[in-house]
């Protein structure tokens, strides 16, 4: 579904203005990726006019392609629709986890647990679940594997009673996670045993622990939760499945709360931090969508930058691939390098004679395809293109949709301008006034 997400993207390549078809076309794409994901029709709905409206009002700035522009109106609005993740500072404070039985709570206690260990805190857990046989066991080996505090009683029924203890045992703790049982249904008893341990514990957050593969179930079970305890966060379990976890996002919005973390495995330490563009990718089936929205920024800044590009600049400093890729597009507007080089001042035409042909054998496909994959790089590669390895040309040949031989060429021909510029910095004022006599 993402590669066909992608196919209707790539054929706006070139584009400079969107046609409401190409709109409703993307738009169709993105609600197929969104609803087999399981996200709530509405909202899928809403998006879906949120992103027609502005990408039909709103003009691709300057140096920004249509098919960029609209990938930067989708990746905003998918994550005014997913949010940021829930607010969670390190220091003391007491987390109330919720949910039905098997959605992950119990599991998910004990990697929080690992997690904020890992911050340098000092997390306890606290088992309340009285309800299943072997809920104590379990909790107690999974706290064990993550070496942090942890307090259950196999012999007390009273799970509110346990949680008070719970809080007193484990007060050298600094983080306390508190566990509590589920049931199979929303049953009256389960809400009222949360209310109680939630009025015993006084926690700072009720999260709501979620299966991925909750379907359209979400909205209502966070509305019962959210009416009871309030809930301030959501967790997503078993995200390492095939379920995207879409679901969850009905009950962030019930509740209008945010995602906390992400469960991607059994052990304790498959937890994450919930990050917007990786669930957002995640969800549409589409890799890199933040880099790309990113990209859409800097060529705004870049286009101002090359309209104030010398071609002196090259003469100063090291060349990386984003000089390589200014120069480029200034050639797209100044014409082919040899012109460009007359351009610099003190360079001669004897100087141009010693360059190897392939320097000027710049077509303009061959600049397309370039500049396609110098948007599939990083930052970090732009700035130090000798950093990039057999994998990072892998990903990056992935990334454009261009052949590992093409990405590798970019390379080297980066190599030899650079090695050409290294040539034209080597030589001194006195050079450069004799080449201009010749
Ligand atoms: P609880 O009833 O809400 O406490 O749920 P548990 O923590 O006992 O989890 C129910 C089952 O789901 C267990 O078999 C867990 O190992 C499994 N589980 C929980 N989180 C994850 C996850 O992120 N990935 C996978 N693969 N399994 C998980
Ligand atoms: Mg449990």
């Amino acid at each position: 579904l993402g590669s066909s997400l992608r196919g209707t993207l790539d054929k706006l390549q070139g584009k400079t203005t969107l046609s409401e078809d190409d709109v409703e076309e993307i738009v169709k794409e993105i609600q197929r990726s969104l609803l087999s994901a399981d996200v709530d029709v509405d909202l899928v709905m809403e998006l879906s006019d949120s992103i027609r409206e502005r990408a039909l009002r709103e003009e691709p700035p300057a140096g920004t392609t249509a098919r960029d522009h609209v990938l930067k109106i989708v990746y905003e609005e998918m994550v005014g629709l997913v949010g940021e993740s829930t607010d969670l500072p390190l220091k003391e404070q007491t987390i109330v986890l919720a949910g039905l039985q098997g959605s992950g709570k119990t599991t998910s206690a004990a990697k929080m647990a690992w997690w904020f260990s890992k911050k340098g805190l000092r997390p306890a857990v606290v088992q309340t679940d009285t309800f299943r046989p072997g809920a104590y066991e379990q909790a107690r080996e999974m706290a064990e594997r993550a070496e942090v505090d942890f307090y259950g009683d196999p012999d007390n029924d009273d799970p509110v009673d346990i949680a008070r203890k719970g809080l007193a045992e484990t007060e050298d703790a600094d983080v306390h996670i508190v566990d509590t049982a589920g049931r199979h249904a929303l049953e009256e008893e389960l809400i009222e045993e949360l209310e109680e341990i939630e009025d015993a514990v006084d926690p700072d957050r009720n999260l709501l622990v979620l299966d991925a593969a909750i379907g359209q179930g979400a909205k209502e079970q966070a509305e019962r939760f959210d009416d009871a305890v309030g809930i301030d966060g959501v967790v997503i379990t078993k995200l390492d499945g095939t379920a995207k976890g879409g679901g969850a996002l009905a009950a962030v919005d019930q509740t209008d709360s945010s995602i906390a973390f992400l469960g991607t495995g059994e052990e304790v330490g498959d937890i994450e931090r919930f990050e917007a563009s990786g669930f957002i990718s995640r969800l549409l089936g589409m890799g890199d969508l933040k880099q790309l929205s990113e990209r859409v920024e800097r060529a705004m800044a870049e286009t101002q930058e090359e309209e104030d590009w010398d071609p002196e600049d090259l003469m100063k400093g090291e060349f990386t691939l984003r000089d390589m890729r200014k120069q480029m597009n200034a050639m797209n507007r100044m014409g082919p390098l040899d012109q460009v080089l007359d351009m610099i001042p003190g360079l001669g035409g004897g100087i141009k004679d010693q360059l190897p042909d392939d320097a000027m054998d710049m077509t303009q496909e061959r600049l397309r395809d370039f500049e396609v994959i110098m948007d599939s790089m990083t930052e970090a590669e732009l700035e130090n293109p000798r950093a990039i390895g057999q994998s990072q040309i892998e990903r990056i040949a992935r990334g454009s949709g261009k052949e590992e031989e093409t990405v590798r060429e970019l390379l080297e021909q980066h190599k030899m301008m650079n090695r050409m510029m290294k040539q034209f910095q080597g030589m001194g004022d006195g050079d450069m006034q004799r080449m201009m006599k010749q």
